[in-house]
């Protein structure tokens, strides 16, 4: 078995092992090439895992047009998709600017808050387990990811079957299985974000260098991902 067939194997047995023991199970997805490694593998088996994305309001048109190119791609399948409450953020667009998020890391983080973190803890209620399409190979800080977690924080088990996976396996899987991508992937964007927060990265920077660009490289959190208590970089949106 070449190694990219073995990763399939443990990825595919993993999300198994979610579906059977650990339901009800949503799947975060930021729409970004990862999240639809995971999408293939959890729709062309049918588990019973369900797949969400949080729709803030500020993505690019390309990461809006992957809800249809999934439906199209797998006999109508819908995305279930969490907005962020109208009216917080009406209020923060009129006491702050719609764009505030630039001004300080507060504002960028209360409007990360309320356009992600308040609607993700709505997608995830209820459930005993999520999945992410997060990898180790991200990124120095996830350096310790495992494909189990404790999500001390939501209450729950986090599990990100492609913890092993190199962004070139993610890249081969899509080619040979002829899964739909972000457009984006096309125009220097390894990362999917919000519009105003993301921006295409030259070849051979950090996959994160395109995110959140303007902060300290300590602040870039969103507040979705946790492990023991403490905040983490994260990759896109839903990171
Ligand atoms: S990534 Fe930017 S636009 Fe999106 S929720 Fe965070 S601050 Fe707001």
């Amino acid at each position: 078995m070449d190694n990219l067939s073995k990763l399939i194997a443990d990825s595919s047995a993993t999300l198994s092992r979610i579906a059977s023991d650990f339901s009800p199970a949503v799947f975060a997805s930021s729409l970004a090439a990862e999240d639809m490694v995971l999408t293939d593998l959890i729709l062309k088996s049918k588990l019973d895992i369900g797949i969400f994305s949080l729709e803030t309001g500020r993505l690019h048109p390309e990461t809006l047009d992957m809800l249809g190119k999934v439906k199209d791609h797998y006999d109508g399948y819908e995305i279930a998709l969490y907005k962020p409450q109208p009216e917080a953020v009406d209020a923060y667009v009129a006491q702050n600017g719609l764009n505030a998020f630039y001004d300080s890391v507060e504002m960028r983080r209360e409007c990360c808050r309320i356009r992600k973190v308040e609607p993700l803890g709505r997608a995830l209620a209820g459930n005993k387990a999520w999945v992410t399409g997060q990898r180790r190979a991200q990124s120095t800080t996830r350096a310790e990811l495992h494909v189990q977690e404790d999500d001390t924080a939501h209450g729950m088990v986090k599990f990100n079957p492609l913890a092993d996976w190199s962004e070139e396996d993610v890249w081969n899987y899509i080619r040979e299985h002829n899964v739909p991508y972000n457009a984006l992937h096309d125009q220097g964007f390894p990362s999917i974000g919000c519009a105003p927060c993301t921006r295409a990265v030259q070849p051979g920077e950090d996959v994160r260098a395109g995110r959140w660009w303007w902060e300290n490289p300590d602040s870039k959190e969103c507040g979705l991902h946790m492990v023991d208590g403490k905040l983490i970089r994260i990759k896109s949106v839903v990171a």
